[in-house]
């Protein structure tokens, strides 16, 4: 039989009793986390949001006994007692509450629970797909209580600071037309203009522009953005950023807010972050690690291309034009056989680069080379060094035919692909051996700016520029006049946070003037007309005095995941999809009825014709 609440009030939390407490009585409520009947006494860990609390009912309390014997994990109680110092032999030093226990005078049964795959006792974690179908029992592990109250600290943490630096928190459309950001929009038809879809926006990009043209100078929102993007592992087809604009912004106007704004999300872990972050060109970040999201926990790659003289590189079959760097891993010490012909596996079957993996080796041929090279990459003596270097190819890549330029591009694109490869060598190295050398323990938070990323990337399925950031953001000052001549040398005033290797958020700042506006569309391939029909609100908005801007957008669940050490951007989203862009407990994708489809003018093609 079940229980009313009545006028039953509750007067702690289960997590707050302490010794100080003993003799008071008290009314707790909340999920019986775990049962232990020994027949006359029967204990229930009663746990809330705050903790867990003991609870013993005798058997000498009556009804109380009788009740509690019938109860069940994650049954629903109100207990009525005092509060007891436990026996000195019983104190459970593990939890904040352990000093006491609760004597149950009455217990209301308020609720009570079916029997349930798993529990939030249990030690053992379910499987993911049983933990989303039954989401609301998976958020109640203390686990997930954490992480999702972490994400509530973080957002008011981030919050609090916006407004003190006199950013305006303001809501932007979520029925809108498409955003670009480089994914797929999700679309809404409508039912009063059917044919006719909203988008939902892939940001709220264009929309903070305008507030900025309106002249709320500082705008912030922490906001749900859309995208579908093709499948991967840990992304999320809705996801939440920290999206903010400022008028007559300069990039460091940026880079200090969000500065700021992190200190105040990582001060919520008790982290002291050291600001400002250190910056860096695009073109630096990739000479010197080979991407553009650099991991400053292992040490960048050293050019280690003079070691060589110009016999030794034809030896060696080395492309003198190419860079040769070395990549130091330290503490990794010697490795054995074995182990470096893994670095070979590691780093594939490449035709274009090939990889020194065993500088003892080289050092027996070109000793002074490998002087060098040590002199270059400064290894310690317990340092793993390795050396990559682009292999002369015998298909001349740069045939006569080629105009000069040509030339010297496909030689630049051969010398980024030789970074890049180093850099991923490093970091699998660095992955392949992180317990050695240690640098990616949890609390290692290495922040930096990337900046001057390109204006544009080249698509070579599409054959045309694509925006790499996208269309709104400024080319650099001096960089205007190759807009037409030379689009692949065009430097963005685009600049992405990372940390650890990971992009937390990328930025920019934008055109505010209509013809540079129109001017990029143009050289991403727009003509008049589609810029007329995707964009031509936008175009005449800027027209009607839009000053100078520039912002930022940083994944909010990005940001929680990092700061709880979780694994999964899953962990820190209260009600996610899964990998698959599925929702478990709601079920959602679903089928709508024909009626829904018809009233909205839209006949769906079966799946197999799509
Ligand atoms: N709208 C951009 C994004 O979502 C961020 C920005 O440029 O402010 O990535």
């Amino acid at each position: 039989m079940l229980d009313f609440l009545g006028y039953l009030k509750r007067t702690h939390m289960c997590g707050e009793l302490r010794a100080s407490d003993a003799g008071s009585k008290v009314v707790l409520m909340g999920w019986v986390n775990k049962r232990r009947d020994l027949g006359n006494l029967i204990f229930l860990d009663l746990r809330d949001r705050t903790g867990i609390t003991q609870v013993v009912v005798t058997a000498d309390s009556g009804a109380a006994h009788d009740k509690a014997a019938d109860v069940r994990s994650e049954f629903v109680l109100a207990v009525i007692g005092h509060v007891k110092l436990r026996d000195q032999g019983t104190v459970n030093k593990n939890i904040a509450t352990g000093e006491i226990e609760v004597v149950a005078d009455a217990v209301r049964l308020l609720n009570d629970c079916k029997p349930l795959p798993f529990t939030p006792a249990d030690t053992v974690l379910a499987n993911e797909e049983v933990r989303l179908k039954h989401r609301y029992v998976d958020l109640r592990r203390p686990e997930m209580q954490r992480n999702i109250q972490l994400r509530h600290k973080v957002s008011i943490a981030i919050r609090e600071f916006l407004n003190s630096q006199g950013f305006y928190e303001i809501e932007t459309p979520f029925m809108t037309r498409s955003t670009p950001e480089g994914a797929r929009d999700y679309l809404v038809p409508s039912r009063v203009y059917p044919g006719e879809f909203y988008a939902l926006p892939q940001s709220p990009q264009i929309f903070k522009q305008i507030l900025m043209i309106s002249g709320f100078d500082k705008y912030f929102q922490i906001v749900r953005c859309f995208r579908d993007e093709d499948l991967r592992a840990d992304r999320q087809p809705e996801f939440t950023q920290i999206d903010l604009e400022i008028s007559f912004a300069r990039p460091e106007m940026v880079f200090h807010v969000v500065e700021g704004f992190l200190k105040a999300a990582f001060s919520t872990i008790g982290v002291d972050l050291h600001t400002p972050f250190p910056q860096m060109s695009y073109d630096q970040a990739i000479r010197l690690y080979g991407i553009d999201k650099p991991d400053l926990r292992i040490p960048c790659m050293a050019d280690v291309r003079e070691a060589f003289a110009p016999a030794n590189l034809e030896t060696l079959h080395v492309d003198a034009e190419l860079p040769i760097v070395a990549i130091v891993i330290p503490k990794v010490g010697d490795l054995s056989r074995k182990d470096r012909d893994e670095i070979k596996t590691m780093f594939g079957d490449r035709k274009d680069a090939k990889v020194f993996e065993d500088i003892k080796r080289l050092e027996k041929s070109f000793p002074e080379a490998a002087a060098k090279i040590r002199e270059l990459a400064k290894p310690n003596a317990e340092d793993l060094l390795v050396v990559v270097a682009g292999n002369v190819l015998a298909t001349a890549a740069n045939a006569v035919t080629d105009p000069a330029h040509q030339t010297a591009v496909r030689q630049c694109q051969r010398a980024y692909e030789i970074y890049a490869a180093a850099g991923q060598l490093r970091l699998a190295l660095a992955q392949k051996y992180a317990e050695r050398h240690g640098a990616f323990k949890h609390g290692n938070f290495r922040f930096l700016w990337v900046t001057d990323f390109p204006m544009f990337e080249w698509d070579e399925a599409e054959g045309r520029w694509n925006a790499a950031h996208h269309p709104f953001t400024s080319p650099h000052e001096h960089d205007m006049d190759k807009l037409e001549s030379d689009p692949g040398a065009v430097r963005a005033l685009a600049y992405d946070v990372v940390l650890n290797g990971t992009e937390l958020g990328s930025g920019s700042i934008r055109i505010h003037r209509q013809d540079i506006q129109a001017k990029i569309f143009k050289a991403l391939g727009m003509s008049p007309e589609e810029q007329q029909a995707r964009f031509g609100f936008f175009l005449e908005a800027l027209q009607y005095g839009t000053p100078p801007h520039g912002g930022i957008a940083l994944g909010l669940d990005r940001i929680v995941m990092i700061l709880a050490g979780a694994e999964s951007l899953r962990e820190v989203i209260p009600f996610p999809k899964t990998a698959k862009a599925v929702d478990l407990m709601v079920d959602a994708p679903t089928p709508v009825s024909a009626r829904q489809l018809k009233e909205l003018g839209i006949a769906v093609v079966g799946k197999k014709d799509l």
